[in-house]
């Protein structure tokens, strides 16, 4: 069969995280990437010399991308013409802008979880409501933290039934490049409840949620430290063969040495992934702790925030294209063709 023709718009942190992965499918193929700046992953990829074109958001963003050496193949309408589906990964905000482009060229499309709710008919997660979101054209993607917190609970939910969550995140202040944001001394408290629990609730409503936020002055990876009240007693070792059978979700032990979140980091690093990413959440095993005769769950997480939300996106894309029918193939697909075992 003909692979799928996907479009990124936003070649950024997670543009390019996208595209990359979207390399990885067996059935689907990228024909085109836009920018409108010679940003430094544009740069990047021009200097790799990347096998998909680089397209202009328009005419004015084309020049001074070609000014700085960046070869343009055209511009977006130009590129949307070709497509079967688009992947939004622009600065918040353009995806809306852009939603009324899409609509014009007939295109399905999927927005990242910096837009505002309402860019699209609904959030999608695959575990949650991967068959209603068939029915649409146009889907948002949860945060990282959100898609973190989301591939515990729905897990916990399915073996254990899941009554109420508190999900305290410790959350980086900015990526690496993102040189203008702090804080520098300092840990920021958020108003409780943080926009996570809203966006959980748009797709289980069932599972009372509450997340707060401290943004602390780190670049890689949040933490979360979760308490999840279950329906049914479980065990630690449940839980753990629970988790160690998710492969979007990965165990590390304190005892072997991975004691922060710049030692999970710096493994992916030693251990040769792209950019030091890592797909799945990785949750420490001490502490995973059972209370209450085991109806009550505690357990503390990474997220890494670059790379987290790439798998639920390329489902978001199977779900779009109609190329797997139901959640499980989408996600069993995805997980086979990124590595994830
Ligand atoms: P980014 O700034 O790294 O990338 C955004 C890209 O969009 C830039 O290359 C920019 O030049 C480009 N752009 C701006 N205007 C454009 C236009 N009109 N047309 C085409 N491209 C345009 O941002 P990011 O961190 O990749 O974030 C993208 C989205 O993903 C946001 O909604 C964000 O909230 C979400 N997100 C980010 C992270 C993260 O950790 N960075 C994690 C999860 C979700």
């Amino acid at each position: 069969m003909a692979k799928r023709k996907v479009v990124i718009v936003g070649y950024g942190t997670i543009g390019e995280r996208i595209a990359d992965a979207v390399r990885m499918q067996d059935d689907m193929e990228l024909v085109g990437v836009v920018d409108a700046a010679a940003t430094l992953p544009v740069r990047a990829a021009a200097e790799r010399r990347v096998d998909f074109p680089i397209f202009a958001a328009n005419a004015e963003f084309k020049k001074t991308m070609e000014s700085a050496g960046i070869p343009v193949a055209g511009l977006m309408p130009d590129i949307l013409k070709e497509a079967e589906v688009v992947v939004d990964a622009a600065s918040p905000g353009i995806g809306a802008q852009n939603r009324k482009i899409y609509e014009e060229f007939g295109l399905p499309a999927i927005f990242q979880g910096g837009e505002k709710h309402g860019v699209a008919e609904s959030i999608f997660y695959p575990m949650a409501n991967y068959d209603k979101c068939r029915q649409l054209k146009y889907l948002q993607m949860f945060s990282c933290n959100t898609t973190g917190i989301a591939r515990q609970a729905f897990n916990c939910d399915q073996a254990f039934g899941l009554k109420e969550m508190f999900c305290a995140i410790v959350r980086r202040s900015a990526d690496i490049s993102e040189t203008h944001k702090g804080p520098v001394d300092a840990l920021l408290p958020q108003k409780i409840p943080t926009h996570q629990a809203e966006d959980f609730s748009q797709v289980n409503p069932d599972i009372h949620v509450v997340t707060a936020v401290v943004t602390a002055p780190v670049c890689h990876g949040h933490a979360t430290m979760m308490s999840f009240d279950l329906k049914q007693k479980a065990t630690q070792a449940e839980i753990l063969e629970m988790f160690r059978n998710e492969p979007r979700i990965r165990l590390f032990k304190l005892a072997d040495g991975f004691i922060s979140t710049s030692h999970i980091f710096d493994y992916n690093r030693d251990r040769g992934t792209s950019r030091g990413d890592m797909y799945e959440v990785p949750v420490w095993e001490e502490t995973v702790y059972l209370d209450h005769d085991g109806m009550k769950l505690y357990s503390t997480n990474m997220i890494p925030q670059e790379a987290i939300v790439i798998p639920e996106n390329i489902d978001a894309i199977r779900c779009l294209l109609g190329t797997e029918e139901a959640a499980a193939d989408a996600i069993a697909h995805t997980n086979q063709c990124l590595g994830l075992k």
